[in-house]
């Protein structure tokens, strides 16, 4: 079976296409700066790489695009061998624990969720139409982000507000990154050989969150709301007492869409640092006397090492932590900042084997096993669309 993976968002459509056969991807492609004088169609093919200037107005053209490209590059000769479409949708609400196969229902709820996700719904189901203009007879498949964290009680998932708020507007944490928590997990379910099992997981890129799953079902997740509540993030500010945005309005003049801003894309690392989002440059900074730059990785560190102490407490244990995306596959001096604050809970980092990033990073006498397992997003999401499609056919 192939499978195309779209994840479409307001100014670029991401796509790859697998053969799943091998779970292999055939040619992966980012179309940047949809709309904009800048758009680029980058590929990549099997490890060669391609860049294209191009003038792509709107997502159907983009999506056509991406179709175009596996004819060009000869990865299909007929687009009827695309057997199934997934796509990535960031908001499912309530509504949606598992993928689903869109039709026009779905769609509609996608839509009615536009309040919730008024960033990342719009694009997806973009991306989701121009399919359907192009392709309508291929199967489509929507997989959420929230969907692995529907699993989560009401004492997770309810805020200390009236309940009306959740009644009536639905205020309540949702949690994101789901295909990355649940491919993960289930990986590190693998490794540990065991179906009952507590894990932490850590997906730590720009935007950055953890999981803690019991038996392989997301209990608790450090995103809410919105992916706004949590970890210190790239450029967001993760947890703060909810009145600072009512003291900038009323006492300071802030707007609200500055205060969007601020919290989510002037904040995080690059707010405190004062220099940069990429904890690659603040470590080279922090290492040269740097002092933002050293508070900013280690305000990071500490926040992850609370929510992990937590959620060991939570889950009644812990068998596993792992760390995945950007951050948590490559830096070695935040897992080991991370780790440092561990030591007293049985968590041990082996200091060494670390800094080479491998598969298990903890010391033989740790009560817990420390996992590095490279995220695949795309790669769940056709293998989630895989089965979804098999099963009603
Ligand atoms: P996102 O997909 O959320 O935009 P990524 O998962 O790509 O983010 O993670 C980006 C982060 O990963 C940046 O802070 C960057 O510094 C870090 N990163 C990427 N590669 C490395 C590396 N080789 N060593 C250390 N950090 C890295």
């Amino acid at each position: 079976m192939k499978i195309l993976v779209l994840n479409s968002g307001s100014s670029s459509l991401k796509y790859k296409f697998f053969d799943m056969t091998h779970e292999k991807a055939l040619i992966s492609g980012n179309v940047d700066g949809i709309g904009l004088d800048r758009c680029a169609l980058k590929l990549n093919i099997g490890g060669q790489k391609d860049e294209q200037s191009i003038t792509v107005k709107d997502h159907v053209d983009a999506v056509l695009l991406a179709f175009k490209s596996l004819k060009q590059k000869g990865i299909v000769k007929n687009y009827s061998e695309i057997d199934a479409i997934g796509h990535r949708v960031v908001h499912g609400g309530e509504k949606y624990s598992q993928p689903v196969l869109i039709n026009a229902r779905v769609i509609k709820t996608i839509h009615d969720l536009y309040d919730l996700a008024p960033l990342h719904n719009p694009p997806n189901l973009a991306g989701i139409l121009a399919c359907k203009k192009i392709l309508p007879k291929i199967p489509q498949v929507a997989v959420f982000d929230t969907a692995f964290h529907q699993t989560l009680s009401p004492e997770a998932y309810l805020y200390g507000l009236p309940y009306e708020l959740y009644e009536k507007h639905k205020i309540r944490k949702y949690g994101f990154h789901g295909p990355s928590h649940k491919y993960i997990s289930e990986h590190a379910i693998k490794l540990l050989g065991k179906k009952e099992s507590k894990i932490i997981t850590c997906h730590l890129g720009n935007g950055a969150s953890l999981a803690a799953v019991k038996n392989g079902k997301s209990i608790d997740t450090t995103m809410g709301f919105t992916p706004l509540e949590g970890l210190i993030m790239g450029t967001r500010t993760g947890n703060m007492d909810p009145t600072i945005p009512i003291y900038l309005a009323v006492h300071k003049g802030f707007k609200v869409h500055e205060m969007e801003d601020y919290f989510n894309k002037k904040s995080g690392l690059l707010g405190i640092s004062e220099l940069t989002r990429d904890v690659r440059d603040l470590h080279t900074a922090a290492v040269k006397g740097n002092k933002k730059a050293k508070l900013a990785l280690d305000m990071f560190a500490r926040r992850v090492a609370f929510y992990i102490g937590g959620y060991m407490a939570l889950l009644g244990g812990l068998d596993a932590v792992v760390f995945s995306a950007g951050i948590g596959e490559n830096a070695w001096f935040i897992r080991k900042a991370i780790c440092d604050h561990l030591v007293p809970i049985g968590i041990l980092l082996d200091d060494k084997t670390n800094k080479s990033n491998p598969v298990i990073a903890s010391k033989h006498n740790s009560k817990v096993k420390i996992f590095i397992i490279p995220t695949n997003e795309e790669l769940q999401i056709a293998r989630e669309t895989k089965e979804l499609v098999e099963k009603k056919n």
